[in-house]
């Protein structure tokens, strides 16, 4: 159980966003994403706002 509860630390880095241009995995920011390969960033709203947002349409 502890084990499991290590690898949480990791968020910072999550899996599935990736970069629009070259596909690398991106980097996480308060209120944007970055790609450490390419240089492209793309700005995201905070994380309640963004939960939201997906109710509206
Ligand atoms: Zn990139």
């Amino acid at each position: 159980m502890a084990d499991k509860k290590e690898k949480k630390t990791f968020k910072a880095y999550e899996p599935g966003k990736q970069c629009a241009k070259c596909g690398a995995r991106m980097a996480r920011h308060s209120d944007r994403l970055t790609c450490g390969r390419c240089g492209y960033t793309e700005f995201v709203k905070s994380e309640s706002q963004q939960q939201q947002g997906k109710q509206k349409k």
